[in-house]
C-alpha cells in the first residue's frame, strides 16, 4: 500500500484534506506528513458560521502527533482564512489541534492523561517534550476546563489551609464537600483570602450554601460571617480540627509528666506517645497489655487521655440541643481536671460551641475530602519542581479540581465543498 494512503487511513484524513507529501526520516526517528486541501473549497468564519471562498492561508502550522512506531509524528499545515464582511479576515477553526497549541487534540489528550498519572518531569520524559511543553500543556488543561465550569456556588463547602513548602507559606483552599472537589485556592490564610472566593457570586447565591465547615480560625469565620447570608446557623467546625485541640493538650499533658518521671528516674512513659493520641480502637492488639498497665497507674496522663476518649461521643449526637447538655457536662469535668493545657483546650472549645453542634445537624467535616487530601499531600511533596507558587495552585486545579481538562475538535466542520455549502448556511458570498 502506498505510504499515502496508509497515512490518511490511520490518521482519518478526510476530503477537502489530503497528503501533500510525506517524509519519514528513519534515522531521525521522525515523520512529518505535509497535508493540503482541495481547491474550490469554502470555509467558515469562526464568529458567525457563514462559509466564503478562501480568502488566503495562514503561516505553515506544526502540530505533534502520537507516534508512529516510536517515531516522532508531525503534521504540516497551513490553514485557510475567510474574509467575513462582519468579522474581518479570520482563520478557520483548526480541526487538527486547538488554537494556540502545537499539539493534534489527540496528542494533548495524551499528555493530559499521563500528567494525571505523573509529575511534570516524568510527563515530559514519557511524552518526549520539555518541561516548559508539558507544563504548558497543563496549564491550557485547567483553562480550558475552568472556562467549561458552570459558574456554581456548591451547597456545602469546605475552606482548610494548607502549609506549603518550607518558610510557612499557606494556600487557602475551598472544596465542594458533595464533589469532592478543590474550587478556588487562594494565597495565604487571611480574611481576604476567602473573601476573593465569595465575591465571585451574588448574595443570592451565597444564600444557597448550607454549611461551611472550617477550622476555628478567626479570619475564616469573619469572611463567612461578611458573605455567606445566616452564617451564623451555617458554619460547623470540623470536628478533627476540634479533637486536634484536646490531643495536643493530652500531649503536654504527657510531655510535662514524662519530664517529670524521668527526673526521679522513672521511664514508664518512654514510647507512649501515641498510645495516648489513638483512638482507643486503634491502638494495636499487641500493645494493649501495656496500655492497661499504664492506665492502672494514677497518671496525670491517663486522666487528660479519658477526657479525650468521652469527648468523642459528642459527635454522635443528632440534635444540638444533646450535644450542649454533653458538653456541658464535659466540660464541667474538663476544667475540674487540674490538668491546665486540658481546661484551656475546654475553654477554646466552649468559646466556639455555637459552631461546634451545628454538626449535628450538618454533619459535614474537611475529611469528606481525604481523597482530595491525599492529593494535595502528593502534589506538596513534588512541589520543588513547580518553581513558582502559581504553579502549585494549577497543579491543584489540575489533579482535584474536577474539571474537564481534554481539548475537542469543533463540533461543526470548517471546511465544506462548494456544492454542499449552501445546504449550512444561507449568505454566502
Ligand atoms: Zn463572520
Amino acid at each position: 500500500m502506498d505510504d499515502k494512503i496508509l497515512f490518511t487511513r490511520i490518521l482519518g484524513i478526510h476530503p477537502p484534506w489530503f497528503i501533500k507529501e510525506l517524509v519519514v526520516a528513519e534515522k531521525e526517528k521522525r515523520i512529518d506528513i505535509y497535508l493540503d486541501h482541495e481547491a474550490g473549497i469554502r470555509v467558515r468564519c469562526p464568529e458567525c458560521n457563514r462559509f466564503y471562498g478562501v480568502y488566503d492561508h495562514s503561516l505553515e502550522r506544526v502540530y505533534r502527533h502520537l507516534d508512529t512506531c516510536e517515531m516522532q509524528t508531525h503534521i504540516h499545515v497551513r490553514l485557510p482564512r475567510a474574509n467575513c464582511p462582519d468579522h474581518g479576515v479570520k482563520q478557520v477553526d483548526s480541526e487538527f489541534g486547538e488554537n494556540g497549541s502545537n499539539m493534534t487534540f489527540a496528542y494533548e489528550s495524551f499528555v493530559i492523561s499521563v500528567a494525571k498519572e505523573c509529575n511534570i518531569k516524568a510527563t515530559g520524559r514519557l511524552c518526549g517534550l520539555s518541561w516548559d511543553q508539558s507544563w504548558n500543556a497543563l496549564e491550557r488543561a485547567v483553562v480550558r476546563g475552568q472556562s467549561r465550569k458552570e459558574h456554581r456556588v456548591p451547597k456545602c463547602i469546605g475552606v482548610d489551609e494548607k502549609s506549603i513548602a518550607k518558610g510557612h507559606k499557606y494556600e487557602s483552599l475551598v472544596y465542594d464537600i458533595d464533589k469532592g472537589t478543590v474550587e478556588y485556592v487562594y494565597d495565604d490564610r487571611r480574611q481576604e483570602s476567602l473573601e476573593s472566593y465569595y465575591k465571585q457570586f451574588s448574595r443570592k447565591e451565597l444564600s444557597q450554601i448550607k454549611a461551611v465547615a472550617m477550622d476555628m480560625w478567626d479570619p475564616y469565620i469573619a469572611a463567612t460571617k461578611a458573605y455567606v447570608p445566616d452564617a451564623d446557623k451555617k458554619i460547623v467546625f470540623d470536628r478533627f480540627h476540634v479533637m486536634r485541640h484536646v490531643l495536643k493538650a493530652v500531649d503536654k499533658v504527657r510531655i510535662s509528666e514524662h519530664r517529670q518521671l524521668r527526673e526521679i528516674g522513672e521511664q514508664i512513659l518512654t514510647g507512649t506517645k501515641y498510645l495516648w493520641l489513638w483512638s482507643q480502637e486503634n491502638i494495636p492488639v499487641w500493645r494493649n497489655e501495656e496500655f492497661e498497665a499504664l492506665r492502672a497507674k494514677d497518671l496525670r496522663v491517663c486522666r487528660a487521655w479519658a477526657i479525650k476518649e468521652n469527648l468523642r461521643h459528642l459527635w454522635s449526637y443528632r440534635y444540638g440541643a444533646w450535644m450542649r447538655k454533653y458538653f456541658k457536662r464535659w466540660y464541667f469535668w474538663a476544667t475540674h481536671s487540674r490538668l491546665k493545657p486540658i481546661i484551656k483546650a475546654a475553654k477554646t472549645l466552649k468559646s466556639h460551641l455555637d459552631n461546634i453542634v451545628t454538626y449535628a445537624r450538618h454533619r459535614i467535616t474537611n475529611a469528606l475530602a481525604e481523597g482530595v487530601n491525599t492529593k494535595i499531600e502528593k502534589i506538596k511533596r513534588m512541589a520543588y519542581g513547580f518553581r513558582s507558587r502559581s504553579h502549585y495552585r494549577t497543579a491543584i486545579y489540575f489533579h482535584c479540581g474536577g474539571l474537564d481538562l481534554f481539548p475537542r475538535s469543533p463540533a461543526r466542520p470548517s471546511l465544506s465543498f462548494k456544492t454542499l455549502c449552501t445546504q449550512h448556511v444561507g449568505g454566502t458570498h
